[in-house]
Parts: structure tokens; sequence; C-alpha cells
């Protein structure tokens, strides 16, 4: 366990153990709030823009979800497909049950290279299974080379967000963070974003050109071609990709798309939910090793790490639909409010809240499916048709299952009795003067619900007594 500030976090990237002690932290905080709520603003809008100029969004995103479905459905068909596909040209597919095996695997992957080194490619995978972390106790140096991760990376902090991971700093911390912790940054660096992209760049270019391993993720692997896609926005990543001799990467099994033609699907529905733009500017494909173009060494390590676990639930398994592209995260109150910091995991917002538990168990992070107001928003822009608010409440219902509330069952118990009679209701309603005492200063553990809820006064007439008087 860690902490960021205040914060707790997981060192295996799942969540530290009180969203709700890392909510009020962050809430506190109206510098990250104002940031985080700048940023979610443009994003949304500039998608909303998009998607209503777009005629046929909702067919699309039928087609998005009924593609997804066919592959979680039919899972083992397409995994061998690709396997079959990749390896004959050129590929090699690795196979890892978690996150230990996907870490030891690229580990001596780079280890058998002979090199110390290695530049990445933004990647939620490899964040999720701690990679960086891993090979660094192996001796090799993991850089990231997406500028707003290495802007995490260099300022030893945490990604608050899935497409756009520094967005709870603005350019004055980030003029700070790059002349406190990048080695060559210019002396008199200013704020201005020209500057401050001139120094991350000649920084970064310098990695390309030496370095000699790469590590990516993937946002779609063809089952058809054996071919993978990273799309992204500013070149970076292709450098990694087409520079360097090995090429390493992590996928996660939900990742496939049965064929080359399904981009078209899905190539209008991410670029206009993430960072609403008509196309991603770098769409970057490649299958296997092609001699004396990129990479002549190509390894794919399949990443299960609790999605088939996510895939026995019959409700929650529609997660396993999500391209990541954080639409949900830009409309969500909650979000908006505390940041990413506070989900304590590799992914934040509404997919956080009921991803993270369905990999990692429901016991590993019970308070999540709770970090909602279920107003049905995430499920609105979701390009994959995600029902978030139902499998939230499939997955309260698990979590309170697994780890009953005495008081909340004992409570409700209660009320069931007291609704189940007209005379018991009758007395019962008797008693409700006393919430008003409560109200102001409950005793525990009632004092845990009414510290971050509003209590209704209850009138000072019961409905039942005032139509006894009035039904004349
Ligand atoms: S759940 Fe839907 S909206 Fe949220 S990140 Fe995944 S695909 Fe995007």
């Amino acid at each position: 366990m860690t902490t960021t500030g205040e914060l707790i976090w997981n060192d295996e990237g799942w969540p530290g153990p009180d969203f709700a002690h890392n909510a009020k932290r962050a809430v506190g905080n109206s510098q990250l709030r104002r940031n985080v709520r700048k940023a979610t603003t443009t994003i949304r809008e500039r998608r909303a823009g998009l998607v209503a100029e777009t005629p046929d969004w909702q067919e699309l995103r039928h087609a998005g979800a009924a593609i997804k479905d066919d592959v979680l459905h039919h899972l083992d068909r397409y995994l061998e497909q690709f396997e079959h596909a990749a390896t004959a040209k050129g590929a090699h597919v690795h196979w890892a049950r978690n996150a230990q095996e996907a870490t030891q695997t690229v580990t001596n992957i780079v280890k058998a290279t002979g090199h110390h080194e290695v530049i990445k490619v933004k990647s939620m995978a490899t964040q999720e299974i701690g990679l960086v972390k891993a090979l660094e106790t192996q001796g090799i140096t993991a850089h990231e080379t997406d500028l707003a991760e290495m802007i995490i990376q260099l300022s030893h902090d945490r990604p608050s967000h899935i497409v756009v991971p520094a967005l709870h700093r603005n350019r004055a911390e980030i003029r700070r963070i790059f002349s406190d912790h990048m080695p060559d940054a210019p002396k008199h660096l200013t704020d201005d974003p020209h500057e401050l992209a001139e120094a991350a760049r000649r920084h970064l270019r310098r990695l390309f050109l030496k370095t000699k391993v790469a590590v990516s993720g993937a946002n779609f692997a063809i089952a058809e071609t054996g071919g993978l896609l990273v799309a992204e926005s500013e070149g970076n990543g292709r450098m990694c990709l087409t520079l360097p001799e090995t090429l390493i990467s992590v996928v996660g099994i939900e990742k496939l798309i049965p064929t080359f033609r399904d981009l078209e699907v899905f190539l209008q529905l991410l670029p206009r939910s993430s960072t609403g733009e008509r196309m991603n500017p770098y769409n970057s494909i490649w299958t296997g090793v092609t001699e004396n173009d990129g990479p002549q060494e190509i390894h794919i390590v399949l990443l299960d790490n609790g999605r088939t676990n996510a895939l026995k639930d019959q409700i929650g398994r529609q997660a396993l639909r999500c391209i990541r592209c954080a639409a949900c995260l830009n409309v969500c109150p909650v979000y908006e409010r505390t940041g990413g910091h506070a989900y304590g995991g590799t992914y934040p917002g509404p997919i956080g809240a009921i991803l993270t538990p369905l990999l990692a168990g429901v016991d590993k992070a019970p308070e999540l499916p709770f970090a909602s107001s279920l107003c049905g928003a995430c499920y609105e822009v979701c390009p994959v048709e995600i029902d978030i608010p139902t499998v939230l409440v499939k997955l309260r219902h698990d979590a309170v299952k697994a780890k009953p509330h005495r008081t909340q069952d004992a409570t409700f118990a209660a009320a069931a009795q007291a609704m189940s009679g007209r005379r018991r209701w009758t007395a019962a309603l008797k008693l409700a003067p006393l919430l008003r005492a409560v109200k102001h200063g409950a005793p525990p553990p009632l004092s845990r619900w009414t510290r971050t809820r509003d209590l209704p006064d209850p009138p000072h007439q019961p409905f039942r007594d005032w139509w006894t008087q009035n039904k004349k």
C-alpha cells in the first residue's frame, strides 16, 4: 500500500480500502476540482457536437455493442483464431492468467534482449498489471512516452483519467514538474504550451532514438488477421511502434474484434467519444513482422487478469465491451467532483466503479459500486451501450451479500415489519417525530448514515391523519 498525498493506493493497481476517505480529500481540493471540471466540460461539449452531426450514431452504438457481444460469446474461438493468424505472421503469442504471469513474461523477454531500458506507449493494461514498477524491481527502466503519462511519471503521481491522465494538472504545475524532474529541461522554461511541448519533444526524441525495446497495449486485436491497432493523438506511440527492434504488446483478451472490417464501426465510435475528434490523428496497425520494416521481434501477451471471472457474471460481463473512451467519466457528476484518484485503482469513474470489482472481485472493491448517483448519464453516452447503472445495482447487491451490514439489515427488517400491516404502520408513524432528533445528532452507528445525507423532516401531520380529517 502506498499513499499519494493523503490518498490510499494499492500497489497492485487495485483500489485502496476507502473511496469515501479518498473522495473527501479530493473534494476539499478546489484547484483539482476546477482543473477536472474545465477539462471534462471541454471534451464533453466537443463530443456532443460531433455526435449531433452523425445521423447514424445510435446505429453505430448498436453495432459496436453487437460486435463486442459476439466476441464475448465466442471468446475461445476468436482467441485461437487470433493466435494462429498472429503466429503465422511471425509474432510470438504468450498467455498470462494474471498480472504476475504477465509482468514476468515481459521481464523475461526484455532481459533476453540484453537491454535495460524500454519506451512505453500509453496503455491501461500495463498500468493494470503494475508493469513499470515490476520492471523497475528487475533493473529495467520503463520510460512513458505519452506526454500526459510522462508528466505523471516524472512527478511520481497517478493518472486520474483514462484518456487524459494528467487532466488534474494545469500548465503552471507542468512547468514546475518539467523544471524539477526532467534532466534535460531548458533552464528558463515558461508555462507557454508551445515551450512545454518543445521541451517534451526534445526529451522524448532522444529516448526514441536510443531505445531498442518498446512496450505497448492495443485498442483492438483483430482475430481475422492477427493484427493490433493503437489509436493516439501525439505520434509518440507510433515512434515506439516503429523504431525499436523489439516490440512487446500486453493485450486484454476482451480487446478482440472479429474482422478488419469491424474497425469501420469502432474507428467512428472511439475518437468521437474519447477526445471529441472525427478521427484519431494516428491509427497504427501492425500484423506480425515485416522484413526490414519496423520491429523484427514482435511479442503479444494475452492477458486474462480477472476477465474470465467477469465473463461469468451474466449482468456484469457487458463491462468487457468497454473500449476505454472515458466518455462516461466526462459526464459523471461524482467523477467531476472527486477526479480519478479517489477511485484508488487503474480504472476511475463509472467504468472503474464496475470494472474494478468485476476484475478484482467485489470483496476487493466493495465501496466502488456505491460511488455513483445512478443518474444514468454514463449509459447514455457509452458508445458500446454498457448499462452501467444496472451493473452498479447488481454489484451493490453482491457487495452487501458478501459483507452483510447488521445495522442496515436490522433497519430494513424493522421497516418491512412496520409496513406489512395497516395498524403497525400507523403506530410506526407516531414515532416519526423522533427522526427530527436523530437528524440533529444521531448516535453511532446511525450517524454514519446522516453524516453525508440529508434526512427530510417528517411532516407534522401524517397523510393518513389528514385524509381521515378531510375525506368528506
Ligand atoms: S464504459 Fe463506455 S463510456 Fe465508459 S469508458 Fe467504457 S466504452 Fe467508454
